[in-house]
């Protein structure tokens, strides 16, 4: 009896409860967040064979005035829970598209592509479509600029309904990569009814592709599937020259990872190797 009222007691822990109520005043705080201005756009470069930038991912980034910035891979996911996906989700479209549309008018930068990523629950929101067409008429950005990079979980419900919304905003001139590939449990059907222009080969199987075989040939099919059904490629957490040497060598030419840089705001990207 003793042992078990030990283990009802460890369900009050005080770290446990501390764990609890931190959360909820993240959740708090994340409402406040966009009023406050506290959201940061980073961007992180991706390069090609010749290891020239050809365009951009833009990575959110939290900057809580307490607790310093805040990793999207701990805020979107509250985000999601929360409805709070879609204002967070136009923000970010939105500040990525004033940018494209500042390259676009500066005589010294060239103008890059930038790559936004969408959350399944941001892109079945109604008038999600109507929305971006918004966006891209208050910021004068080059529609054909941009990629939405989507994931598989997408593609799970309602295909017809992703599918002719993607259809949509691709005659728009807006292209669409299908991110995080291989991790979740999309058909393989689906690649080739909707309208994507690349996939991303996740940083999961890129890691160990020097030393495991089972990344590596993940790898291989990825490059090749992507080269059957005449699309682009491009491979993130690229980490060393290695590792960029093994993609290029089985035909994946553009990469994304620390090798090249970390993402950063704007004005420390490295425009010059244009
Ligand atoms: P993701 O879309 O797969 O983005 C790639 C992540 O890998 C980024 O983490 C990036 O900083 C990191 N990364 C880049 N190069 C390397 C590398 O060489 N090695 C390693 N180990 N990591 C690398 P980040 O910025 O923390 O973003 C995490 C995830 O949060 C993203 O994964 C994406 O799913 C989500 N996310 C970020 N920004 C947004 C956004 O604006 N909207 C939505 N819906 N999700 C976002
Ligand atoms: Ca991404
Ligand atoms: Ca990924
Ligand atoms: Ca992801």
């Amino acid at each position: 009896a003793k042992a078990s009222g030990r283990n009802a007691l460890r369900f009050f822990d005080p770290e446990m409860q501390a764990v609890v109520v931190d959360r909820a005043r993240m959740e708090g705080d994340l409402r406040q967040a966009l009023h406050n201005e506290e959201l940061r756009l980073y961007y992180q470069s991706q390069v090609n064979a010749d290891g020239c930038i050809i365009g951009v991912e833009a990575l959110v980034r939290w900057e809580h005035p307490a607790r310093g910035m805040v990793s999207p891979a701990e805020f979107i996911p509250l985000a999601e829970e929360n409805n709070l996906i879609g204002p967070i989700g136009t923000w970010v479209l939105e500040t990525a598209c004033r940018q494209l549309a500042r390259w676009a008018q500066s005589s010294t930068t060239e103008a890059l592509d930038i790559a936004v990523n969408v959350s399944p629950n941001q892109f079945r929101q109604v008038g999600f479509v109507e929305e971006v067409q918004q966006i891209l008429e208050r910021t004068g950005a080059d529609p054909r600029r941009l990629k939405l990079e989507v994931t598989e979980t997408l593609l799970m419900e309602e295909v017809e309904d992703v599918r002719s919304r993607m259809e949509t905003l691709r005659c728009m001139g807006i292209r669409f990569s299908l991110d995080d590939f291989g991790t979740g449990y999309s058909s393989l059907a689906y690649l080739k009814r909707l309208p994507l222009d690349q996939l991303k080969i996740d940083q999961s199987f890129v890691r160990d592709v020097l030393e495991d075989p089972a990344d590596a040939a993940i790898v291989r099919t990825v490059i090749s599937l992507a080269h059957s059904l005449e699309l682009d490629v491009i491979a993130e957490g690229v980490e060393t020259e290695a590792h960029r040497q093994w993609l290029f060598h089985h035909g994946c030419v553009a990469y994304q990872g620390y090798l090249f840089s970390r993402p950063c705001p704007v004005a420390e990207l490295a425009l010059d190797a244009h």
